[in-house]
């Protein structure tokens, strides 16, 4: 579904992927963890094309968003090239990132009418059918400040949801909820990674890690450290800086 090779970014003299490869296949839910600053959050900007000063090849589905010329530069798609490769990326932020002057439903149905062009009654069926799935049909006409963390969460699913993306990133999508709301949201997603759902998830939660990864990632300053099954990851790494990082969060 998504192959990334010799991903590398810079912000000014701060290296911040130091060359970065890997593969997701159709289906697999890969977790992505690591310290803070090590990249995880800008991996994923990159994937989503938020960032685009990258070198280095990132392909979803066999179509490239960007990649090396001879010279080394960087050389991105552009126009109807660069929509159609991004349709397919969903994402889902930390700070859920919901326009707050609109209803649930109108932050689903917003990039469905300006971004895929659909008429609005076509809009609000799908953008239904998706709040219905993350479970806050209910709370369609409610504006997010009204929404507890979790319902906007769940919002936020929705709205990348309805785009119809081949595979869903999720930066941190439970660090700023209450504890009692996080199982909420690890709920949608564990039920997403069981229909099927290709998806890259950045997360402290361990035990969603555990349970739902098919593959963990530990990134350390701009590498991928080691990878794995989450058992071996997790319970028995194989580098001293993996280890290190699990003694800090347990
Ligand atoms: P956290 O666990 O805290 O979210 P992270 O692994 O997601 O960390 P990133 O957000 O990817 O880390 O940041 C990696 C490094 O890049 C950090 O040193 C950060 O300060 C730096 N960085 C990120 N975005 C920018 C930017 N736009 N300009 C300059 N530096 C940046
Ligand atoms: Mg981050």
């Amino acid at each position: 579904a998504l192959s990334i090779q010799h991903l590398e970014l810079s912000f000014g003299d701060l290296d911040v992927l130091k060359g970065v490869s890997f593969n997701v296949t159709p289906g697999e839910v890969l977790c992505v963890i690591g310290p803070s600053g090590s990249g995880k959050s800008t991996l994923l900007r990159c994937i989503a094309f938020l960032e685009t000063g990258f070198r280095g090849t990132i392909q979803v589905e066999g179509e490239a968003l960007g990649q090396f010329e001879k010279n080394g530069k960087q050389v991105p798609v552009r126009g109807a090239a660069l929509r159609k490769v991004q349709g397919k990326i969903g994402m889902v932020f930390q700070n859920f990132n919901l326009w707050p002057h609109m209803s649930a439903l109108e932050n689903v149905m917003a990039p469905l009418t300006i971004v895929k062009g659909m008429s609005k009654s076509e809009a609000k069926k799908l953008a239904m059918e998706n709040l219905h799935k993350v479970g806050v049909a209910e709370k369609a006409d409610t504006y997010p400040p009204r929404l507890s963390g979790g319902q906007q969460q769940r919002v936020g699913i929705a709205r990348a949801l309805a785009m119809q993306p081949r595979v869903m990133l999720f930066d941190e999508a439970t660090s700023s909820l209450d504890p009692e709301l996080v199982n909420e949201v690890l709920g949608v997603m564990r039920k997403l990674a069981e229909e099927g759902m290709t998806m890259i998830v950045v997360t402290h939660e361990m035990d969603f890690a555990k349970k739902v990864a098919d593959r963990v990632i530990f990134m350390d300053g701009g590498v991928i450290a080691e990878q794995g099954p989450p058992k071996q990851v997790l319970e028995t790494p194989r580098e001293a800086r993996t280890r290190a990082f699990l003694s800090l969060i347990d």
